[in-house]
């Protein structure tokens, strides 16, 4: 672990000390104090008005019982999470994840997160986030729905288009989104479109929005190419996970001329040196709620290789789209013996602390997800706005904009990590910039 500012010490100390058993949320805060050395030295108002010890206590955390009953009739239980972080730029912004690892320390390392990320996207949004426990695996059509409005069923009194609005993350699509936005419908008698978004296309969603994470990530390395005098034209890249956020991660960068040689599921990984066929991949994931295995079986010339180490696929790029430290130090090792110079993070703090430092001593560029993925909140905003204008806009308008947003979110990360004598630091860049941000505001607006 890097050694942290002297001010920083007694302030982390009681992040710990007030979150008990949270690792998560406790690796999230330390990443990020790490970047503020140079911050606190130049800004002594941050300190003086305890802005940083504000930050990393959620303005409000809500945990609920959510009681559903299953195909068999038994009644199930879970427990429902929102944890509402920072409204200093706007309403409380970020998705619901439902997963069985879900618990108190995953929502706040993510609400956390959220608060930079937002920040960065330079949209008027706050940093929230939420969740459940529950494991949608094998869970019928009618279980999920029965799950969604039970959650809802308390949620909602918590959720406004001015206050808290949630969207998707693992396990919540589009058809999560549907029965949550059906029900808040039902129960508060309002059409508020602007309180989820990720909603379907034909009822107030928006264009791009189920590929913007994805397309973001891909946007956002190829920025990061062209500052090096490259592109992607011919790169092998291997592409962690296989939902939403590598799917279209995929799809991108066989636009733009790379090539995807492998991605991967909790069971494993299938190595395809044609390339990912993207349609197969798409009806087996999406349509049949399929897994990696069914991919290969299907497509000649994959092959899958049950649990092992999807890093030790030689590649160009690497792109973390699956989970939180899902590569760890001796992932970081594989990568760059097999070659790779640049890790972009699709997924939310996929890599761990000790795999960042091998990446960095091996002369691997990395960027952080807070940045990278910022990709599916900015497009969320951009379904705010649409929403607020009662307008939909098209699909190449709404690219456009995504790609101009996470160009200039490239642009500042660098431009921070020069101004603060770190310079092609993207982690510190994004950091930074999404710090000040916050907390400029939050001295604007007093002590709340
Ligand atoms: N869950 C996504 C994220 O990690 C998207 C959140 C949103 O669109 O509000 O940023």
């Amino acid at each position: 672990m890097s050694v942290l500012e002297p001010s920083l010490v007694p302030v982390f100390e009681e992040v710990v000390r007030r979150n008990p058993g949270e690792a998560e949320f406790h690796q999230a805060v330390r990443e990020v104090f790490e970047s503020l050395a140079p911050v606190v030295a130049k800004h002594p108002q941050y300190a003086d008005e305890e802005i940083i010890r504000r930050l990393c206590e959620p303005e409000r955390q809500i945990i609920f019982r959510v009681p559903w009953t299953d195909d068999a009739g038994h009644v199930q239980l879970n427990r429902g999470f929102r944890v509402e972080f920072n409204s200093a730029l706007g309403p409380y912004k970020g998705g619901l994840r439902f997963h069985p690892s879900v618990y108190l320390g995953i929502v706040k390392f993510l609400g956390f997160e959220q608060i930079f990320k937002n920040a960065l996207t330079g949209m008027p949004i706050g940093g929230g986030k939420g969740g459940s426990d529950f494991d949608p695996k094998g869970r019928s059509n009618g279980e999920i729905m029965r799950f969604c409005q039970s959650f809802m069923t308390e949620l909602y009194r918590h959720l406004g288009e001015h206050t808290d609005v949630p969207a998707g993350d693992i396990g919540v699509g589009g058809r999560e989104i549907g029965y949550l936005f059906g029900q808040y419908k039902r129960i508060t008698n309002r059409y508020e479109s602007g309180v989820l978004t990720g909603k379907g296309l034909t009822w107030g969603g928006s264009q791009v929005r189920t590929e913007a994470t994805g397309y973001g990530v891909v946007f956002f390395v190829d920025e990061m190419l062209r500052d090096a005098g490259d592109a992607l034209e011919g790169k092998r890249v291997v592409v962690s996970g296989s939902g939403n956020v590598a799917i279209y991660a995929i799809e991108k960068v066989h636009q733009l001329g790379g090539v995807v040689v492998a991605c991967s599921d909790s069971a494993g990984y299938v190595v395809d040196e044609a390339g990912i066929d993207l349609d197969l991949l798409k009806d087996i994931k999406n349509t049949r709620r399929g897994r990696m295995s069914d991919y290969a079986d299907e497509r000649p010339g994959a092959r899958f290789l049950e649990g092992g180490s999807i890093w030790d696929v030689p590649c160009d790029i690497a792109l973390p789209c699956a989970t939180q430290n899902e590569l760890d130090a001796g992932g970081a090792a594989a990568l760059a013996r097999g070659g790779c110079t640049i890790v972009a993070e699709g997924a939310n703090m996929p890599t761990t602390p000790d795999a960042i430092r091998t990446l960095r001593e091996a002369g691997v560029r990395f960027a952080p997800g807070k940045a990278v993925n910022a990709g599916g909140v900015a497009t969320s905003a951009l379904e705010m706005q649409q929403n607020a204008s009662r307008d939909s806009w098209t699909f190449a308008h709404t690219e456009e904009r995504l790609e101009q947003i996470m160009r200039s979110i490239h642009d500042r990360c660098l431009e921070t990590a020069d101004e603060y004598g770190v310079p092609g630091d993207y982690v510190a860049g994004a950091n930074i910039a999404g710090f000040i941000h916050v907390a400029d505001a939050m001295l604007a607006l007093g002590h709340i």
